[in-house]
């Protein structure tokens, strides 16, 4: 199966024939079509599976049918992983005009502020500093999200943003969908995904 059979529009598949993508990876097989059904999704997978295309290319798709500042948020547990994270984005979106912030710890939080106050679709960042934000930033706010993302949220959890996470849920819509990845189920993904995500359909690979 290609990506075109998947229902990807055409420019994000030349994006990934750009990035020599030449068919999607199984995790991306079997997520791409929930996510892109209004499904909520638990993924399975290890770093290395394809898991950050499977949650970035429904997003854009459904940014590009209805563009909108602040439409996605993906929260990952490291710096590093969040600037992968963006980097993905960016290498499919860019077709389709896709702005993108990257909000982590260890950064000056002036220019962050300038970053949000630019209307980015997509905020990729770590919990600590989005909720910093949120808290002090004139004029951000999460009201109108239609996508949430936690990447390694086995890792998100083991770093104790679990609180964290509990006061960001608080402060976002809860008319959204919800995509978690985690490389294992443990009772906290459990717990997180109980309190999170809307009649999810799991996928693992
Ligand atoms: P990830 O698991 O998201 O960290 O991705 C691991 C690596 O696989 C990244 O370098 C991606 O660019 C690459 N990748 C993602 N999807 C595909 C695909 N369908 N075909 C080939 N490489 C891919």
């Amino acid at each position: 199966e290609s990506f075109e059979d998947l229902g990807v529009i055409a420019p994000i598949c030349e994006a990934c024939k750009n990035l020599k993508f030449k068919k999607p990876t199984p995790i991306q097989q079997q997520s791409i079509p929930l996510a892109m059904e209004g499904r909520d999704v638990i993924g399975l997978a290890q770093t290395g599976s394809g898991k950050t295309a499977a949650f970035a290319i429904p997003i854009l798709q459904a940014l590009w049918e209805k563009p909108q500042p602040l439409f996605a948020c993906v929260l990952a547990p490291t710096r590093e992983l969040a600037y992968q994270i963006s980097e993905q984005f960016e290498a499919l979106g860019s077709v389709i005009g896709l702005r993108c912030a990257v909000i982590v710890g260890g950064m000056d939080m002036m220019s962050q502020a300038v970053a949000l106050g630019k209307k980015p679709h997509v905020v990729v960042a770590t919990p600590g500093r989005l909720m910093d934000h949120l808290e002090h930033t004139k004029g951000f706010s999460l009201r109108g999200l239609k996508y949430l993302v936690m990447d390694e949220a086995d890792r998100l959890l083991d770093m104790d943003f679990g609180p964290i996470l509990d006061k960001l849920l608080l402060l976002i819509p809860v008319e959204r969908r919800t995509l978690l990845f985690s490389a294992t189920m443990t009772s906290k993904v459990e717990k997180l995904q109980r309190a999170s995500l809307s009649n999810p359909v799991r996928v693992a690979v």
